[in-house]
């Protein structure tokens, strides 16, 4: 039997657990999925693993759950594999399962906190009797047919061969380039942003706050931080190329895409790129753009945060992020730097040993492979630079799918069609 090894328990793994449970009742033969999680399950939303504090608010709906959107491109398996995944494992049935439906209802089938995203998220993996190891994967190296994964435990090293893998997750937060020793609980990210929040609480008058970048998750931070610094003189400034906070286009004609990319190839590159740009890079969310726009402690700066310096006088010690515009570079005095710039998914190439790999690092083919990953969101065949064909074996990493793919497969907007472009190629 063949192998799958998912890095990350969180919303994509646990859509992959459900499909497969379903695929396997029905009699078809599905490869072993073997799950390994750094942290616990849905930790990049329970609060425990930094990324939230557990008590934000989904942006997506409750009803974009794992197996979202509930439609079989191709009827392979000869049943309708996305009845069965609703019937056991969407949100309405957790809710059914838990004895919440009626006041989900009744509230206005209100978006779930992020805690309760996790506790569903438990609930899925629970359903499908899918197995989570706790590990921290440090490298991937090839074997003849797939790859060797090690990885980390308590009790030491371990490795497991696989056909593929699966990276999940968005890679490393960006960050300003920092110059010179700069204390280290002066600068945040997304990560241990939310790790610190009872920290940003207690702040004194006057401090200033600097918040770099427009996308969503920066768009998180600036509400949190407008909303619970509301009654003090802690000044956020946040900012952005544009130096604007821009809403994400959310209505019918953007999500369709996200449901429903069969026609999404038809779009040229950088038609694909201007949607994408609409509705998930540089976008924030338009509950927390609401909460913004009503805060009088946000001050917006126009720019790209470059770099960021540390310098002591006679008054003290300040953080300065310089900030470039044009031919003008602006420096903004700060006490606090958060960067929200958004993740590099490249970063989690660091982890693979092959010569795709490396040509990557060094960024080197990264458009090419972009704009070419394959319908079960792996990497193309690429040409290094001596014209010899490269290909990895199978590497599936939704997050770099979009831009080929559909606009949802980095993020909740498809689970159920990420599931399926990786896992139903096994089945054949
Ligand atoms: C504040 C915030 C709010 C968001 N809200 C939304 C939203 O409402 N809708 C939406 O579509 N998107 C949202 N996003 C984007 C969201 O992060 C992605 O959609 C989401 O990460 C996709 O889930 P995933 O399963 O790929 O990854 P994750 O849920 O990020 O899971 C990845 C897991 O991998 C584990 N891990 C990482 N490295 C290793 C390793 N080396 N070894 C073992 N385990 C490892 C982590 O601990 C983590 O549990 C939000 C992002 C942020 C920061």
């Amino acid at each position: 039997m063949s192998r799958i090894c998912v890095v990350g328990a969180g919303p994509k793994a646990a859509a992959l657990a459900a499909r497969a449970a379903v695929l396997r009742q029905k009699g078809v033969k599905v490869p072993e999925i073997v799950i390994i999680e750094k942290i616990g399950i849905g930790a990049a939303w329970s609060g425990v693993g930094g990324f939230s504090n557990g008590r934000l608010t989904l942006c997506s709906p409750a009803e974009k759950d794992v197996g979202f959107p509930y439609v079989d491109m191709i009827r392979r398996h000869g049943f309708a594999v996305s009845h069965e995944v609703f019937k056991r494992f969407s949100w309405s049935s957790y809710q059914v399962a838990v004895g919440a439906f009626a006041e989900w209802v009744d509230r206005g089938r209100s978006h779930p906190s992020h805690l309760g995203w996790s506790e569903y998220l438990s609930w899925v993996f629970e359903q499908a009797e899918q197995g989570v190891e706790t590990g921290v994967v440090t490298n991937v190296t090839r074997t003849k047919s797939g790859w060797k994964v090690n990885y980390e435990t308590d009790d030491g090293s371990e490795a497991l061969i696989a056909d593929g893998v699966v990276f999940t997750g968005v890679g490393d937060p960006r960050r300003v380039r920092e110059i010179g020793d700069i204390p280290s609980d002066r600068i945040y990210d997304p990560k241990s942003f939310w790790e610190n929040t009872s920290f940003f609480k207690t702040l004194p008058d006057e401090t200033r706050i600097v918040v770099v970048g427009d996308g969503g998750a920066a768009g998180a931070i600036v509400a949190w931080l407008s909303q619970a610094l509301a009654d003090t003189n802690v000044a956020i400034s946040s900012v952005s190329p544009l130096g604007t906070l821009l809403p994400r286009g959310d209505g019918y004609a953007e999500r369709r895409w996200f449901s429903d990319p069969a026609d999404w190839k038809d779009l040229s590159i950088e038609h694909r790129q201007t949607l994408l740009k609409r509705t998930e890079a540089g976008v924030i969310s338009l509950r927390n753009k609401s909460i913004i726009d009503a805060s009088y402690r946000v001050e917006y700066v126009l720019g790209k945060a470059t770099e960021v310096t540390w310098e002591a006088d006679a008054f003290g010690e300040e953080l300065t992020v310089h900030v470039d515009y044009l031919d003008d570079r602006t420096p903004v005095k700060a006490d606090y730097l958060i960067n929200g710039m958004g993740f590099d998914p490249w970063s989690q190439l660091e982890m693979v040993s092959h010569p795709l790999a490396t040509l990557f690092r060094h960024g080197k083919l990264r458009s090419e492979a972009e704009a070419g990953m394959r319908d079960d969101l792996t990497f193309p065949v690429l040409k290094s630079p001596t014209g010899k064909d490269l290909e990895m074996p199978k590497l599936h990493i939704p997050a770099m799918a979009s831009l080929a793919q559909g606009p949802g497969m980095g993020t909740l907007g498809c689970l159920g069609l990420v599931a399926a472009a990786i896992l139903d190629p096994y089945t054949k």
